[in-house]
């Protein structure tokens, strides 16, 4: 079998969309149909679904999701983020890029052909508008090399305009998942005059998305996406991949008419899943790059194996172990590795978002200030307390020291604070302390951040004093 392989290697020294000058080489996949197409049109269903609706769907008035990276405003299940929560976001996302390795490595690129945006759109709502209008391959290729007709005209014309409409319902999606859906209301309905920012970025991303679709095309997966660039180092021999069972296959040969061929392997050489494939490859070479495993192949080839009277499954999802030695090792040293460093991180994250107050406050030394001696001989601190109040609702706080009886607060402005909603506010205070409470020149104190009676934060700091008293 590794004949087979080296056999065939040089396939990897170039790409199937590009020609040997260099020039791009436009791919006709042939329409897909069979069980696979049909499960991916369901989660298309699904997906698209999700994605549209996201936008309008609220929690406790809130969306569902926000990405605000111009207000710095972040909202995840209907829960605010902050910059002081930027730490949280860190973590989430080494645990999220920890995930996408460990699903990569057993899974293979099961989210690249079946769950990302890019091919969903590509494969499952541009091309299949494309199929609609101009045919399958054969026609599309006929019609693109032909002239200029007053039917190809007509349907190019139809096609772009119903791209760019698309393009734009996208464009404008992705804007509501990025200021919000009432934000983008205001910038559809108002002049482009009065949202000169949101306008532009609205146009911005149509002509992206335009250009991405119907042009671009599979060369986002092939050439730009870092996820599939990372596959040569993510995918071993036991992660499970659409695979050709060269084991079965093998030797491949046409097959004649009447003809009883036991020296032949299953494949007919019919190159059918070669002209299934969104990305031009052959997957009899073996698990490739460009190969994002939409399953394309794997119903081609299943309708061949029907036809012919062989089981299904020539080309299936499955491991290059499994098909070589029949070996099926999902939890090898690695993998176990990844789970293990995943679950650590998982319970890192969710402990600290358990523990995350909705009220932060910061208690800082106001800078240029040492400590004062008072007239009734208690040694004094000036205090700079930022709150931020991380909810949709406005709050009203307390603040008290913590384990120091002797302790007094003298507030520059009110005894309780009161926070609007989603804010940020400095507060200053004096606090004193009797010598007797101090330590040594720097004496570390507690502040307990009080709401509805309940303390909610209790931020640290120092409490300067005298070397000796
Ligand atoms: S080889 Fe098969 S699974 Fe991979 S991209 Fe081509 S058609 Fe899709
Ligand atoms: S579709 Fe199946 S039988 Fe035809 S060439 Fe591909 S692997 Fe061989």
């Amino acid at each position: 079998m590794e004949n087979f392989y080296a056999y065939d290697e040089e396939f990897r020294d170039s790409l199937a969309t590009v020609d040997e000058r260099g020039k791009r080489i436009w791919i006709y996949p042939k329409k897909p149909k069979g069980k696979y197409t049909h499960a991916r049109i369901l989660v298309t269903v699904l997906l698209l679904g999700l994605l549209f609706s996201g936008p309008f769907i609220k929690i406790g008035g809130q969306p569902l999701l926000l990405f605000n990276i111009f207000e710095r405003k972040f909202v995840i299940f209907g829960v605010a983020f902050w910059p002081q929560d930027f730490y949280l976001f860190g973590l989430a996302m080494i645990t999220l890029f920890v995930f996408i390795i460990l699903f990569t490595v057993v899974f293979g690129r099961v989210w690249c052909g079946w769950a990302c945006p890019q091919t969903i759109f590509m494969e499952m709502v541009f091309r299949r508008i494309e199929y609609w209008l101009e045919g399958d391959a054969s026609q599309q290729r006929k019609l693109n090399e032909g002239p200029w007709t007053r039917e190809k005209i007509v349907k190019k014309t139809v096609k772009h305009v119903i791209f760019l409409l698309i393009s734009i319902l996208i464009a404008h999606t992705l804007m509501a998942y990025l200021v919000g859906i009432d934000q983008v209301i205001n910038i559809v309905t108002s002049s482009p005059f009065a949202h000169w920012g949101g306008f532009i970025a609205t146009v911005f991303f149509t002509i992206l998305f335009y250009w991405v679709f119907s042009s671009f095309r599979e060369q986002a997966c092939v050439a730009v996406c870092p996820y599939g660039r990372l596959q040569g180092v993510l995918l071993n021999k036991d992660s499970m991949a659409v695979s050709y069972d060269f084991v079965r296959g093998e030797p491949r040969g046409k097959l004649h008419k009447g003809e009883v061929d036991n020296n032949k392997g299953d494949c007919i050489d019919c190159k059918l899943c070669v002209h299934a494939c969104p990305t031009g490859i052959d997957i009899r070479n073996g698990t490739q790059l460009e190969c994002i495993n939409c399953t394309a192949c794997m119903d081609a080839c299943d309708e061949v194996m029907t036809k012919i009277g062989k089981p299904t499954g020539l080309i299936r999802i499955s491991s290059y172990n499994n098909i070589a030695e029949g070996k099926t090792a999902v939890f090898t040293t690695r993998v176990i590795a990844y789970i293990v460093v995943l679950t650590a991180l998982v319970g890192v994250v969710t402990t600290l978002m358990l523990n995350r107050s909705d009220i932060d406050a910061t208690v800082l030394r106001v800078p240029g200030q040492l400590y004062q001696k008072t007239e009734d001989g208690k040694i004094q601190n000036l205090f700079n307390v930022l709150f931020v109040n991380k909810t949709f609702e406005p709050a009203e706080v307390e603040i008290k020291i913590k384990g120091h009886p002797g302790a007094e607060i003298v507030f520059v402005g009110e005894e309780k604070i009161k926070l609007a909603a989603n804010s940020t506010k400095e507060h200053i205070m004096f606090v004193k302390l009797p010598p007797e409470e101090l330590t040594g020149a720097k004496t570390p104190i507690e502040f307990e951040i009080i709401k509805d009676g309940k303390v909610i934060d209790t931020p640290a700091t120092n409490f300067l004093g005298p070397f000796s008293f």
